[in-house]
């Protein structure tokens, strides 16, 4: 079987000394002088020429802007990361042209902080980091590790709102894919439960998730109440800026953990398709954080399939009625309201649990029956 190669990031808690949190601060208001640059660079462009400018061109142009009397500093930190600025900018704006996320914005000091640095210019000593214009050493906490024989290709360093500093490193490494097996399952995307399989397993969302979920409704609530530009309101959008990347943690970690299960144990998964129908049973949570929920979980499920040899598959049409049909005879209900759990077949007389029933049904409409 072919080797595949797998790019993932390795992420550790770094814990910077004095010296060291001064250079970062340095090097994060460097990047994001360049961000924001670039961005009203772009709004200017496109308002004088009706077209829009790309980071290479911007590239040179920060060149000649770093030349100005009062734009040296910009020359006491590395070029590289200010040139990753530029290209994520890009990446922002194809982004947003492509409807996958919202409009870039101009980068705030009070938010969370990055650089990126390509591989040239950091190099790992005694388990320590050392990063060029960066002095010393940065102390790690190491929890994993990458293969021997991987590519690191770059590492990002962060600090939150908390104020918290971390390391992310982008390695690409050979994967070898899982023994093929026979188990085929169906899953459906939750409305009471994360997920439900095929199989009539359901998972649910950790509880101290659906907590602090709970936390962060109230305090969007308490903080929309405040007045505009109050201390109080700054003091509480950071506040939730934490909740919020504390969230993010914990869903990252229940979903990996989650879908490198159902990889291990399948050979075939089939999925139900992101459609508005399927993302508007999801309603009860905060809708950003379930539509984002939903989708990186799919995202891992797909590239986690692919490192290991697994498929991964969603119905072809939008509207598959994975609901609606009977998983034992076929038969079509006209409706069935979100509030039913549990159904009887009229044609058949089968009695359904409802997830059950439509995690059975997008199997057998994607993968197939088990066992044929
Ligand atoms: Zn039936």
């Amino acid at each position: 079987m072919d080797t595949l190669t797998k790019t993932g990031g390795y992420k550790y808690r770094i814990y910077p000394n004095y010296e060291q949190k001064v250079a970062l601060s340095q090097l994060f208001g460097c990047v994001r002088y360049v961000y924001n640059w670039g961005l009203s660079r772009r709004v200017e462009h496109y308002r004088e020429t009706g077209e829009s400018i790309n980071s290479y061109d911007l590239s040179k142009e920060l060149t000649q802007h770093k030349k100005a009397p009062d734009k040296t500093w910009l020359n006491d930190v590395l070029r590289m990361p200010l040139r990753v600025s530029l290209f994520n900018l890009d990446k922002a704006y194809k982004n947003f042209f492509q409807k996958r996320a919202k409009k870039p914005r101009f980068k705030k000091k009070v938010n969370s902080q990055s650089a990126t640095i390509t591989y040239q210019y950091f190099a790992i000593k005694d388990k320590k980091l050392s990063i060029n214009k960066i002095p010393g050493l940065l102390k790690l906490r190491w929890s994993r590790y990458w293969s021997v024989d991987a590519d690191v290709k770059s590492v990002t360093v962060s600090k939150d709102v908390s104020e918290r500093y971390f390391v992310s490193f982008l390695v690409s490494e050979p994967v070898a894919p899982l023994r093929p097996i026979d188990n085929k399952i169906g899953i459906d995307m939750g409305l009471t439960h994360f997920l439900t399989t095929s199989e009539g397993e359901k998972v649910d969302n950790p509880k101290y998730f659906i907590k602090q979920l709970k936390k962060y409704r109230r305090l969007c609530r308490a903080f929309s109440r405040k007045k505009n530009g109050s201390r109080n309101k700054e003091k509480m959008r950071i506040k939730k800026a934490r909740l919020s990347a504390k969230i993010t943690d914990c869903r990252r970690d229940f979903q990996h953990k989650l879908s490198s299960r159902l990889i291990r144990e399948n050979q075939a998964i089939g999925l139900e398709s992101l459609s508005v129908e399927n993302m508007l049973k999801n309603r009860h949570l905060s809708k950003h954080i379930a539509d984002a929920s939903w989708s990186m979980f799919l995202a891992m499920l797909s590239y986690k399939g692919d490192w290991y040899g697994r498929d991964i598959a969603t119905p072809e049409e939008e509207f598959f009625p994975s609901s609606k049909m009977c998983s034992t005879c076929g038969f079509v209900l006209d409706a069935l309201s979100l509030s039913v759990r549990e159904w009887t077949c009229p044609a058949c007389n089968t009695c359904h649990d409802r997830d059950v029933n439509a995690a059975i049904n997008i199997r057998n409409h994607t993968v197939g029956e088990t066992g044929i």
